[in-house]
């Protein structure tokens, strides 16, 4: 497995109560390949968040060097960095973030927005996208005449539309019942099957035991499982 993601003495501080730099993330040192299953997990204000946030781009190390592809990506600058995550890394997050006015169909075409492609093309993608996550019959469907499981599912779409090389999800069954949760674990590994990276954090143990590799993090100290 070739490296994607390769974190070398990663730390992350934010201010403090007294104003000082408190280390939310201590030297982490580890690399995603293409296509890996990573589940993420650890108590709450462990920093897991943190570092899906790094990982993901949304936010820059205090320390270290973060690699994408082997690029250092402070060495990318925010216009390139903005146009990686747009087009190469998919986020899901618990609360879904969809935007509630407009329908199914829109939120996942707005995940293409960065393309060049005419409207025609996006819409087309979007469809597609939202046909393999089961809601090929609820494109016209906004967000507040969908399930929980529906809404995570268009959030899915959103981030398969793209095609992206990793996709990164922060406790995507919070919000769920267990059976619809395993159900968007499900999709989510097939999008892996079809050679996506897929870190996904989560609380539920039936969940982190599905996948081949496991990180634990506890104050900030991320370590390996099993
Ligand atoms: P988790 O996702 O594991 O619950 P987080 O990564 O969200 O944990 O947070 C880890 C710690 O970092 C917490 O103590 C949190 O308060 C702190 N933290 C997270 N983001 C910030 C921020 N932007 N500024 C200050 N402290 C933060
Ligand atoms: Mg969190």
């Amino acid at each position: 497995m070739t490296a994607l993601l390769s974190l070398d003495h990663v730390t992350k501080a934010f201010a403090g109560k007294d104003g000082n730099p408190l280390e939310i993330l201590h030297s982490t040192t580890l690399v995603i390949g293409h296509g890996e299953r990573i589940a993420i997990v650890g108590p709450s204000g462990s920093g897991k968040s943190t570092l899906l946030s790094l990982l993901g781009t949304l936010d820059m190390p205090t320390s270290g060097t973060l690699a994408y592809d082997g690029e250092n990506v402070a060495d990318m600058g925010e216009k390139r960095r903005s146009v990686l995550r747009a087009a190469r890394i998919g986020f899901v997050f618990q609360q879904f973030h969809l935007i509630a006015t407009v329908s199914a169909l829109e939120n996942v075409m707005t995940g293409l927005q960065y393309t060049a492609l005419p409207r025609a093309a996006r819409r087309e993608q979007a469809t597609e996208a939202l046909e393999q996550v089961g809601l090929g019959e609820r494109l016209f469907h906004k967000p507040s005449q969908l399930s929980g499981g529906e809404q995570q599912r268009v959030a899915i779409a959103r981030a398969l539309a793209k095609k992206p090389d990793i996709i990164f999800a922060d406790e995507p069954t919070g919000a769920l019942d267990t059976d619809t949760g395993h159900a968007i674990i499900e999709l989510l590994m097939g999008a892996a099957d079809q050679g996506a990276s897929l870190v996904v954090v989560t609380h539920d143990p039936s969940i982190a035991a599905r996948f081949p590799r496991r990180l634990h993090i506890q104050d900030g100290v991320v370590t390996e499982l099993g």
